[in-house]
């Protein structure tokens, strides 16, 4: 049985936020339970979500209070702390600093690492993926501990604890990955073994203030006021989407792969919430991206099939492009799927759905939110986009 710490959290204060981690980090098993994750002055790295450049306290990033309280924390077990990341888009060491986050770590002796240097190394015990390129520092570590915020996401239907360690692929490394594995469901087993690679020791799931409909980039603030906590990166997980309205954990797939693999812990009867109760503090009118679209006929052909259809699509928002073209410049796909096109004297993407793999990445990194996921007729009909 996995324990998950669930607190009830309203508001990003430091103080405040450092007495919830404390208090999380009690009801998981108290001091013992820390000395464990953390021996002695061990190199523990820090990966908070920086998905692109954006202003301290945006619900797209990791919230720097946040960063802020664990650092305070950590500092009673070890003097040797890293933080870093790989972006989206755009450079790390820029997006640490617009973020706030390294001013903070300049006051607490924190080092930065841009997650530039990468190392090649094998997986044999993996799902799928046997031969990586990681960053260095998050395969040399001692203890990795993730910092994601609670989003909702275009692709994976919900971001937390397992996607959060993507940014462990340096640069435009990514985008690679998502033409390797246009599949949503292979691109989720890959998550589950870069985690097993990069041994991400503990999470911190920020949900005080969730990102809600557009995510991971354009969505819209929710106040769930909520700090999740606990080693099983699934676990944790399982309890983040339950609190925004996901009934059966098994409806997001990366949780469904981790299932089906026996990767952790997933299903209610797996794991213990310790502190607040998920009835008390899960929310009925957070605004889902995708809704949960499993069906469960025998034949998987009939299965992917169906998915195939109902799988929403990328749409531009006219009204809010700018034309800088970065959805063409991120789109992974080698045949580019997106080219720009001449609309009333201004430049628009247009989309070539013949080559688009769905990987989203152009709706998650536009600058201004001008892309949102559309459904087709069927979609609509069986009620995918309410
Ligand atoms: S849709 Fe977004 S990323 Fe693409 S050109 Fe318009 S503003 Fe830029
Ligand atoms: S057009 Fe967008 S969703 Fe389609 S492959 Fe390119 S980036 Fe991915």
């Amino acid at each position: 049985m996995e324990k998950v710490a669930l607190l009830k959290c309203e508001e990003y204060n430091v103080q405040l936020i450092e007495d919830k981690i404390r208090e999380g980090f009690n009801l998981l098993g108290g001091e013992t339970f820390i000395r464990n994750l953390i021996p002695y002055n061990s190199k523990v790295l820090l990966k908070p979500n920086l998905l692109i450049t954006e202003p301290p306290g945006s619900i797209v990033i990791t919230h720097f209070v946040v960063f802020e309280a664990i650092i305070r924390v950590l500092k009673d077990y070890t003097y040797n702390i890293i933080f870093g990341d790989s972006p989206g888009f755009g450079e790390s060491r820029r997006a640490a600093e617009k973020a706030g986050l390294m001013d903070i770590a300049l006051k607490y002796g924190v080092e930065f690492d841009d997650f530039t240097e990468s190392i090649h190394v094998r997986l044999d015990d993996s799902i799928l993926c046997k031969s990586w390129n990681v960053a260095k520092i998050a395969y040399e570590s001692d203890v990795l501990i993730t910092l994601p915020k609670l989003k909702t996401h275009g692709m994976a239907y919900y971001t937390g604890a397992v996607k959060n360690q993507f940014g462990c692929i340096p640069g435009t490394q990514k985008a690679t990955w998502h033409t390797r594995m246009p599949d949503a469901n292979n691109f989720c087993k890959m998550l589950l073994d870069l985690n097993t690679l990069v041994q991400t020791d503990f999470a911190i799931l920020d949900g005080i203030v969730a990102m809600q409909g557009n995510g991971p980039k354009s969505g819209d603030p929710y106040k769930l006021n909520s700090l999740i906590m606990g080693k099983s990166l699934t676990a944790v997980d399982s309890v983040g989407v339950r609190l925004i309205g996901y009934n059966d954990p098994l409806d997001i797939p990366v949780l469904k792969e981790a299932y089906d693999y026996k990767w952790g812990a997933v299903l209610p009867n797996e794991i213990q919430v310790v502190g607040k109760k998920i009835e008390e503090m899960k929310v009925n009118d957070f605004k889902l991206c995708r809704k949960a679209g499993n069906f469960y006929f025998i034949s998987p052909v009939v299965n992917n099939f169906l998915r195939e259809m109902i799988a929403p699509y990328p749409s531009l928002i006219m009204n809010k492009c700018v034309s800088c073209e970065r959805c063409k410049e991120v789109c992974p796909e080698e045949r580019k799927a997106i080219e720009m096109i001449e609309n009333n004297k201004i430049h628009i993407p247009k989309w070539d759905m013949s080559k688009c793999i769905r990987c989203f990445c152009c709706q998650e990194l536009c600058p201004v939110g001008a892309i949102e996921l559309k459904y087709n007729t069927l979609g609509r009909i069986i009620g995918m986009n309410e």
